[in-house]
């Protein structure tokens, strides 16, 4: 079996190659491969949630507009556990265009209310897996919406690790260094403006 990776990685591969050399490249991937991995390269093997958005799986659907689907979870991990996921394919939230980001999690927040009301949860979780690192599973990038019970069997915890303050400093450097100046500028701003906001609030 050819991991997601590897197939994502492959595609890469053939990516901006010429038509000539993606052909020669594809047929020396593909003879290194066994039957199976074969079948699943030649795209026999579709994402199921791909399928589900074309109407070709029966789904119980909560949800749906142009851009989304919203279906509840066959292997809940309570019961009203929701699936969110954009019509497109994508595997990640990293190549999903952020307009349908900003609409993928507004429509989110409005089903996890809908879910807390109809299950009479204590409680939800948001949760978004990138990578199987995190826990991902499907092929297709999914938002779960989770309703939470103070009794349920759902476990998402960690334990804390310890850090010191100049590592924190380092780290919170890092990951600064890595924001697109641009969008960094903007949120700025307007988190400044919610500020004064606030404060104006105030008799
Ligand atoms: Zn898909």
């Amino acid at each position: 079996m050819l991991s997601l990776e590897r197939i994502e990685e492959i595609k890469e591969e053939l990516q901006g190659l010429s038509p000539e050399e993606q052909q020669k490249k594809f047929q020396e991937i593909i003879q290194s491969l066994d039957p199976e991995e074969r079948e699943q390269l030649t795209g026999k093997q579709q994402c199921p949630f791909c399928l589900m958005a074309k109407g070709e799986i029966p789904v119980k659907k909560v949800y749906e507009d142009e851009t989304l689907m919203g279906i509840l979870d066959i292997r809940p991990a309570n019961k009203g556990h929701t699936l969110l996921f954009p019509k497109e394919h994508h595997k990640m939230l990293s190549t999903v265009p952020e307009p349908l980001v900003a609409h993928m999690f507004t429509t989110a927040n409005k089903l996890s209310t809908a879910v807390f009301d109809a299950m009479q949860a204590q409680g939800t979780n948001i949760l978004v897996a990138n990578g199987p690192a995190a826990g991902q599973t499907a092929p297709h990038v999914l938002i779960n919406i989770i309703p939470r019970f103070t009794k349920d069997k759902v476990v998402i915890g960690w334990d804390a690790e310890k850090i010191d303050d100049t590592e924190m400093e380092k780290i919170a450097g890092s990951i600064q260094s890595k924001i697109p100046k641009e969008k960094a500028k903007i949120t700025q701003k307007k988190e400044m403006q919610s500020v004064r906001e606030d404060f104006s609030r105030i008799p």
